[in-house]
């Protein structure tokens, strides 16, 4: 399991909801989730 960056729910990695971000991937609950992740990615990137 994966942490959404978005909201903090657990995931299973093998979702098709997920984004690359400067080399990563990050995996999410949902397509609302993914979305607010590519608008704004910076805030929840540490
Ligand atoms: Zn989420």
């Amino acid at each position: 399991m994966v942490i959404d960056p978005v909201c903090k729910m657990q995931v299973d990695e093998n979702t098709p909801i997920k984004a690359e971000y400067k080399g990563n991937t990050y995996y999410f609950c949902s397509s609302n989730c993914q979305a607010e992740f590519k608008i704004n990615s910076k805030k929840f990137v540490k």
